[in-house]
């Protein structure tokens, strides 16, 4: 298929094999891209870059493909040992079904095609088709806000997003069948990645040293493209979390429900998160024991529809009763607790970095 088909679509023409030049002299180097792609390996990777940037996934990425090298060696650990690995990378549910995934392919052997990556726990059509172009080799292209980004620029289509998806999917499945794309469709993926991450970016595209400028029907109004519907103000909401020690410098900690938000991870015991503010005596009906609770003090966090603002209370006690494991306050920093619990835990000067 020839850039005739994506100017019927677009207006415009750009060229697979012109990006593929491009990438193959400016390619990030980044730990994953080193030898041959392995799918289980690009499946973690793709995961682990889920809602989250490159640049905060480089210093886990090593430490993770070192522990999990193959889904056979993730498939034999319990989930909790999956969480405890994650532990500050946030959206858990993520590792939850990983491990799921990496249980069914060491049972049932890697997809080997996109039908069959999509029946996976936790995979997506946009993990789908990244795996399956990265590690696959399939003829598919990946839509992340980075390609969606450039296409929706190089197509010109300035209808609001999301209503503008089909569009933006239309014109990167036209330049996708260009024989160049489809003969290195991993390739070709990433560089519509590092196009959109280094070139084209959201602020003040470098339309000077792209390879696409020429076709690009954008270019004059990339700035304001892709056009975004305004942003919902996030919801807030509340919650007063307990931090208990005993006599021999132990914190209690308890496993928050596997369904919710960070299901699964470990928590100081606390109230449900709600939209309104606690009253101290409803707050304590939670309390984990009778004690002289004294206020610590109160971190923020932000989810991806709600800011959470938690009060942490603390005391100590002889010798704690109430459900839940106790954990040395030594060694908080590895006990494998979520971003939000170690702000809560450091108000109090324990787990520092
Ligand atoms: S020419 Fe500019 S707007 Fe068009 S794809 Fe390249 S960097 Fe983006």
């Amino acid at each position: 298929m020839d850039g005739s088909v994506l100017a019927r679509h677009t207006g415009h023409v750009v060229s697979a094999a012109n990006l593929l030049d491009w990438y193959d002299r400016h390619k990030r180097d980044l730990p994953w891209r080193q030898g041959v792609a392995d799918p289980w390996q690009v499946l973690l990777t793709e995961t682990l870059l889920q809602q989250t940037t490159v640049a905060a996934v480089l210093p886990h990425y090593a430490r993770f493909l070192a522990r999990f090298p193959t889904a056979e060696a993730m498939a034999a650990v319990a989930e909790e040992e999956v969480l405890r690995l994650w532990a500050g990378l946030g959206y858990y549910a993520r590792a939850r079904r990983l491990h799921a995934a990496a249980r069914a392919i060491a049972a049932s052997g890697f997809p080997a095609d996109l039908e069959g990556l999509r029946a996976l726990p936790g995979v997506g059509t946009y993990t789908a088709a990244a795996v399956g172009a990265i590690g696959l080799g399939l003829p598919v292209v990946p839509v992340d806000g980075n390609v969606e980004r450039v296409m929706a620029r190089v197509a010109r289509i300035e209808a609001t997003l999301p209503g503008a998806r089909r569009a933006i999917e239309a014109a990167v499945t036209t330049v996708g069948r260009q024989q160049a794309a489809r003969e290195r469709a991993g390739d070709f993926a990433q560089a519509l990645f590092d196009l959109g991450a280094t070139v084209c970016t959201p602020a003040s595209p470098g339309c000077l040293a792209c390879p696409w400028r020429d076709g690009c029907g954008g270019r004059d109004i990339a700035e304001r493209l892709p056009v975004r519907a305004p942003k919902k103000r996030r919801a807030r909401w509340f919650g007063v979390h307990f931090l208990l020690e005993d006599a021999a410098g132990n914190v209690l900690l308890r496993r928050r429900p596997r369904e919710g938000l960070l299901g699964g991870m470990m928590e100081l015991p606390g109230t449900p998160w709600r939209p309104a503010v606690w009253e101290p005596e409803e707050a304590l009906s939670a309390a984990p024991a009778k004690a002289a609770w004294r206020m610590l003090g109160t971190v923020r966090h932000g989810f991806t529809h709600a800011e959470l603002e938690v009060t942490v209370l603390r005391a100590g006690v002889a010798r704690i009763r109430a459900p839940g494991e106790l954990v040395p306050a030594r060694d908080l920093a590895q006990a494998g607790l979520p971003s939000l619990m170690l702000k809560c835990v450091r108000l109090a000067g324990l787990a520092r970095p």
